[in-house]
């Protein structure tokens, strides 16, 4: 694992003239459409994930958009791109959606201090990721060594007009957002009604009437007993949420970058306000594509706290039934941007899947070194690649690219063992990553 801004230089990437013509094409949340994918820039592309808030085991929902993120990422390589992916760690002033810090309230349910709870739960975040093969972002910027960041934004946010003070507070105004309800397609009134019925659900105390505006949100928050705070020009507190991403996508990988990805829950209020933030502090666009994976559910309702219906990684793997690439299999079943039931019946396809991927690359690595393939066998893996590209290429159809997978593992499980069938599903892994 990387850390720092230094490598950001260091990753010079291929020229130009290097750079793979792509057919990939991607539903756009932003447009609601598919789009065709082309990098911004000949070096490589440039995505950004809204990571876990470390404090409990996550949950599959979450997992689900890490492997949204994971699997374009594997797929942009497989075609021959540069990637640089960047995956935020959530690990202090968690503002839930009662402005309450999520990750204290949490940490003193056990008995613990904040940093001890986000360091322990941290670790055990990576562990799950590895658990379902899920590779290593270049970088995982922890929001609570990027604070004098986030303080230099929010004075240049204040400078432009685009947020205010209030008794220690600093707001940002969403009343001024250009861009507001774009990219959850809702009208500004609906959005305002949904941001006011979380507040009403909230307990008292968590609303704060000084603000203009009902979506206006903490970009600086007034410490009072808060155990991790910063001194800032403000007062001593902490930053807000919205503004972490911002701030730290910003400074790994400019702007505008190419793709900013994260589960539905993220596009509103999280990602309308990171939009909002980027256009008050420079105009340009945070990022040009915007991916959302849907909610994964359980006897038909989204897996969410307020549903009581958590799922995790770590609790299905200490069951000893499960293994990690077996939910990864079950959650990769359905297309991102459907719903995904969570069925034991998809855990068990995923687990004859991955059986009859190993026992067909097992086979054939037996083969000769060297020995050629017959025509006719050149021939299938060639149907089958081009078929597994197409299915890539359809928005990420990831069942039917393992569909063709399994379909040639059939097909050539009985002939003479040949080492470039071993190979070409081995390539078809490096997307797939369930072996
Ligand atoms: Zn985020």
């Amino acid at each position: 694992m990387h850390s720092g801004a230094s490598e950001v230089k260091s990753e010079r990437m291929s020229p130009p003239s290097s750079l793979p013509s792509l057919k990939l094409r991607l539903t756009s949340t932003l447009s609601r459409k598919q789009e065709p994918f082309t990098p911004l820039s000949p070096e490589g592309v440039r995505m950004y994930h809204c990571g876990p808030t470390v404090m409990e085991p996550v949950n599959i929902d979450k997992f689900r958009s890490y492997l949204l993120g994971d699997v374009l990422r594997r797929y942009l390589e497989y075609q021959g791109l540069l990637v640089r992916q960047v995956m935020n760690i959530t690990d202090v002033g968690h503002l839930n959606e009662f402005e309450e810090d999520a990750v204290e309230i949490t940490a003193s349910r056990s008995g613990l201090y904040a940093w001890e709870l986000v360091e322990q739960e941290e670790k055990a975040f990576h562990q799950d990721r590895r658990a379902l093969n899920i590779l290593d972002a270049h970088v995982y910027p922890r929001a609570r060594e990027h604070v004098p960041e986030m303080i230099e934004f929010i004075e240049k946010l204040l400078e432009a007009g685009a947020a205010y003070r209030v008794g220690g507070h600093v707001y940002f105004d969403m009343g001024k957002a250009r861009s507001l309800g774009r990219l959850s397609g809702k009208a500004r009134e609906e959005l305002e009604s949904l941001k006011e019925k979380a507040l009403a659900a909230s307990r008292a105390g968590s609303s704060a009437p000084e603000k203009r505006h009902p979506l206006d949100f903490d970009l600086w928050r007034p410490d009072a007993l808060h155990q991790i705070h910063w001194s800032s020009p403000w007062g001593r507190g902490f930053p807000g949420w919205h503004v972490e991403c911002v701030v730290m996508s910003r400074k790994y990988l400019g702007t505008t970058f190419d793709i900013h990805s994260g589960s539905e829950e993220n596009i509103f209020p999280h990602h309308e306000c990171e939009i909002a933030q980027a256009e008050a502090a420079g105009g340009e666009p945070l990022a040009r594509l915007w991916l959302h994976s849907r909610h994964v559910l359980l006897a038909g309702k989204p897996i969410s706290r307020p549903n009581r219906n958590l799922l995790t990684v770590r609790g299905l793997v200490e069951t000893g039934e499960i293994r990690g690439p077996e939910i990864r299999g079950a959650l990769l079943s359905a297309r991102f941007r459907e719903p995904l039931e969570f069925r034991p019946e998809a855990v068990d396809e995923a687990r004859e899947a991955i059986a009859l991927l190993r026992g067909f690359r097992d086979h054939h690595r037996t083969g000769p070194p060297g020995a050629p393939p017959t025509d006719a066998l050149r021939d299938r893996i060639a149907r089958a690649e081009r078929e597994f590209t197409e299915a890539m290429d359809d928005d990420l159809d990831v069942p039917r690219a393992l569909g063709a997978v399994r379909r040639i593992s059939k097909d050539l499980a009985s002939v003479a063992p040949c080492r470039e069938a071993a190979a070409a599903v081995d390539r078809f892994d490096r997307v797939l990553g369930l072996l």
